[in-house]
């Protein structure tokens, strides 16, 4: 199996020393994926590279750099089905989870690509005569961009577009259980055309992460850090980012509630709450976590859901057979699993679920409280907690009773009354009669509390990417006091 290379200075090139690590298929446990295991000196590499290609990218004119972006749109395109087998092979995803990531992936290249543009400014108003003030944005310098396995097209082509757009350049630090699917972003943007050096990236072996992490944040060339992936790693990051004074963009975890209102419509509710709970597996920041409802519709909703649930049974993706495919690895499916069996000791009544190993069907528990592990650990797997509450209000505070904050949803049919409760909802993200999993990539995204902070997307992305500066042009006639 051939070794996938690092990608430094415009050039496909082995880890100094020629290590590798290996990624394993969850489903069979073949090898599925054989990449360079980067040293901290590749990590600066990557670095002074994206340092040294910064001047003539920050300095290609907007219409280029529109032309690139969208050209790495249609090379990622070109390379659905090879992303699409690679998401397979290294994380037992589904068909349609793995085209879902290259469609939407495209469109962030797309919206980066209209956003070019927006690196502007605005003249402001001097108290001194003769003085022109200018707020100006400008591109920041090297990004570093971290993405996780579990959206990893989109995530990985997330963290490093909009960056690009504003004339950044980025090293993009790949995820280690998904090498090759972050590589053929890489391929495919190594395709478009960006000058050597304003993208590169690195894979590494997971027992190096915390060196090589800590060598690029170091680093005096990397001026923006963004990391998509676990709370208690995004806390890792934000502390370094803090010791060394860089600011971060942190996507973390997530628990997110969908509301179930006395008026809701059941069946649209069971409808949303069966893709958003379950869609890759649970594997997704959004998923739906906790199904809070309330009791005057608890039993008719559960009737509903547990239909729904049994339906949702997974299966090795090479099969397409089923709606689920594999859980990421072993570990994360026994993680789960406990987290079922300490609700169902205590007390917790298991509506559906089942199967065997990393592939797990759907799992559905009722009547889960505030002693589970369930009710406020992110699961990250194929599990919702149904939480009974007395009324709207009760609701509410259950929805707030949790240290994340990324996405939410609230089902109503008086929207006026369900708006107003989105409005109380401690999240980033809420969507009413929607799908707590909804992203779109012109749409301010990101979380409050644990699950972080910051926001990709559209204008936002670029106020994140860009420094903001003050600069005056005055006319010289100036008075001072000494
Ligand atoms: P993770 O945090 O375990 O791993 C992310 C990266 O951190 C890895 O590539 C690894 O190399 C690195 N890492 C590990 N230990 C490190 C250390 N000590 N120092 C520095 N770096 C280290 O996350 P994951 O398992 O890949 O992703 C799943 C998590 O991501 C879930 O919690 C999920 O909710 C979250 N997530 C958030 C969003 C969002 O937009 N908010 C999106 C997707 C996933």
């Amino acid at each position: 199996m051939d070794t996938l290379d690092l990608y430094i200075g415009g050039a496909f090139t082995p880890a100094t020393g020629g290590g590798s690590f290996e990624r394993a298929n969850p489903v069979t446990g073949a090898t599925a994926t054989q990449a360079a295991a980067a040293t901290q000196e590749d990590a600066a590499r990557a670095v002074e590279a994206a340092a040294a290609a910064f001047p003539e990218w920050s300095a290609t004119p907007p219409a280029q750099r529109r032309r690139t972006l969208l050209a790495a749109a249609e090379a990622l395109a070109a390379k659905s089905d090879a992303i699409v087998a690679a998401m397979k092979a290294e994380t037992g995803a589904t068909e349609a989870w793995a085209r879902f990531n290259c469609m939407l992936a495209g469109e962030m290249l797309i919206e980066a690509a209209g956003l070019v543009t927006q690196v502007k400014g605005e003249i402001i108003p001097s108290n001194r005569p003769g003085t022109t003030a200018y707020a100006l944005r400008q591109p920041a310098g090297v990004v570093l961009a971290m993405a996780p396995w579990n959206a990893p097209v989109i995530l990985g082509v997330r963290a490093i577009a909009t960056p690009l757009a504003c004339g950044n350049t980025v090293v993009m630090k790949t995820s280690e259980l998904c090498p090759r699917t972050h590589a053929l972003i890489i391929e495919a943007v190594a395709e478009a055309g960006f000058p050597a050096g304003a993208v590169n990236a690195i894979s590494n072996a997971p027992e190096d992460a915390p060196g090589i992490v800590e060598t690029l944040i170091v680093h005096p060339a990397v001026r923006r850090v963004n990391f998509t992936g676990s709370t208690r790693v995004g806390r890792i990051i934000a502390e370094s980012c803090g010791r060394h004074l860089k600011p971060a963009l942190l996507e973390r975890g997530g628990k997110a509630p969908m509301i179930v209102l006395d008026d809701a419509d059941l069946d649209a509710a069971v409808a949303a709450a069966g893709f958003g709970a379950y869609m890759n597996q649970g594997q997704i920041c959004m998923s739906t976590e906790r199904i809070i409802v309330v009791d005057a519709v608890a039993d008719a909703f559960v009737e509903k859901l547990a239909a729904k649930v049994e339906s949702l049974t997974a299966g090795d993706p090479e099969e397409a057979a089923h709606p689920l495919g594999a859980m990421i690895d072993a570990a994360a499916a026994e993680r789960v699993r406990g987290l079922i069996e300490d609700a169902t000791q205590k007390g917790a009544r298991l509506i559906a679920g089942g199967g065997e190993g990393v592939l797990m069907n759907a799992s559905a528990l009722d009547r889960v409280t505030p002693q589970m592990r369930l009710y406020s650990e992110e699961s990250f797997g194929p599990v919702a907690a149904v939480i009974r509450a007395a009324d709207t209000d009760e609701a509410v505070r259950i929805a707030n009773d949790s240290e994340f904050g990324l996405a939410a949803a609230v089902f109503g049919r008086d929207t006026a009354r369900a708006m107003a409760v989105a409005r109380r909802v401690e999240s980033g993200i809420c969507h009413v009669n929607g799908p707590t999993v909804h992203d779109e990539a012109q749409m301010p995204f990101g979380g409050v509390k644990q699950s972080g902070h910051g926001r990709f997307g559209g204008i936002w992305g670029v106020q994140e990417f860009t420094e903001l500066r003050w600069i005056t042009l005055q006319d010289g006639d100036l008075h001072f006091p000494i």
